[in-house]
C-alpha cells in the first residue's frame, strides 16, 4: 500500500523523507512554496540528492507536489492568471529535479463568469505551461464546489483535459471529503461514483487519492476535512476506499486535520484495513 500525509516542506527534501519514513508512510505530499503562493526558496542540490538516495532506500517511490491553493488560473484577471501561469511554470522546473512525480493543482474558481469561460481560462494556461519534455503529470483536483470553484462535476474536469493539447501530461487526483462534498455519494454507492467517474474522465487518468473524512454531509459544498473514521464518509466506507480494485494501487495521501502523532496513527489504521 503507497500512504502518505501532506508534510511541511520549510526543511528541504531530505526532511520530508525522514519524516515519512518515521511515520511509517511511503509517500509524501508537499507544497512547492509557501501555500498563499509567495516566493520559493532556492533549492539545495545537495538535499535533493540526499533525498533521493534516502528515498531509494526507505521505499520511497513517488511523491506528489502540491502548487500553492490561492493560484487562480481561471480568474477574470489577467494579472491574476498570469501569476497562477508563472508559478506553476517555475513549480514545474523546479519539479525536474525529482523528475517523473505529480503536481496537483486546484482547477480554481471563475467568480461569476461562469463555468465555460473558466474552463477555457484554465486550458490555455495550461497549454502555455506544459512542454513534451517535462517528466511531472499535472493533476486537476477534485474540488467540492465551494463558492465558485471549477472542477466538482467530472464533465468539468473531462473538459479540460479535453482541451489540453498535451492531454497525456495531465491526470486527476481525488480527494475523498472533496467529492462527497460535492454530492458523489462513495460511502454508500462507490461502484456507481466511480463507473461514472470511469465513463466521463476514465479511471486511467486517475493518479493520486487524498484521504480525508468530511466534517459535513454529502453535497455540502463545504471541505472541511475530518479525521479519518470521525466524520460523515466513516471508516468503514474509507476501508472500502482503499481496498477497491481500481484505487488500491494509487497513492493516498492524507490530508486531516492532525499533527504527526495522529498521522501516524491513521496510517497505521488504515494499513491494517488493506486487505
Ligand atoms: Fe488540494
Ligand atoms: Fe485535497
Ligand atoms: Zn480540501
Amino acid at each position: 500500500m503507497t500512504i502518505g500525509c501532506h508534510l511541511s516542506s520549510s526543511k528541504g527534501y531530505l526532511s520530508m523523507g525522514k519524516t515519512a519514513a518515521k511515520i511509517k508512510a511511503n509517500t509524501f505530499q508537499f507544497f512547492t512554496r509557501n501555500p498563499r503562493g509567495a516566493k520559493a526558496k532556492a533549492l539545495d542540490p545537495k538535499d535533493i540528492q540526499a533525498y533521493l538516495e534516502y528515498a531509494r532506500d526507505h521505499g520511497i517511490e513517488r511523491i506528489l507536489a502540491h502548487a500553492p491553493y490561492t493560484l487562480n488560473g481561471a480568474s477574470l484577471d489577467p494579472k491574476v492568471r498570469e501569476f497562477a501561469k508563472n508559478t506553476m511554470t517555475d513549480d514545474l522546473n523546479r519539479l525536474e529535479h525529482t523528475p517523473g512525480n505529480c503536481y496537483n493543482f486546484h482547477p480554481g474558481s471563475h467568480v461569476g463568469q461562469g463555468a465555460e469561460a473558466g474552463i477555457s481560462h484554465i486550458s490555455s494556461m495550461l497549454n502555455g505551461i506544459l512542454k513534451p519534455e517535462l517528466s511531472t503529470t499535472v493533476l486537476l483536483e477534485t474540488m467540492a464546489g465551494k463558492g465558485s470553484e471549477i472542477g466538482r462535476e467530472f464533465e468539468e474536469l473531462r473538459e479540460i483535459l479535453d482541451r489540453v493539447e498535451l492531454s497525456d501530461h495531465m491526470g486527476v487526483c481525488l480527494d475523498t471529503c472533496h467529492v462527497w462534498d460535492g454530492g458523489y455519494d462513495i460511502r454508500d454507492h462507490l461502484d456507481e461514483v466511480l463507473g461514472r467517474f470511469d465513463r466521463i474522465v476514465g479511471l486511467s487518468r486517475l493518479k493520486a487519492i487524498h484521504l480525508n473524512d468530511s466534517m459535513n454531509p454529502l453535497g455540502a459544498r463545504k471541505d472541511r476535512h475530518a479525521k479519518i473514521g470521525q466524520g460523515h464518509i466513516g471508516l468503514e466506507a474509507m476501508a472500502r476506499i482503499i481496498n477497491h480494485p481500481a484505487l488500491r494501487n494509487l497513492p493516498f495521501y492524507l490530508e486531516t486535520p492532525n499533527e504527526l502523532d495522529g498521522y501516524a496513527e491513521e496510517i497505521r489504521v488504515l494499513r491494517e484495513h488493506y486487505r
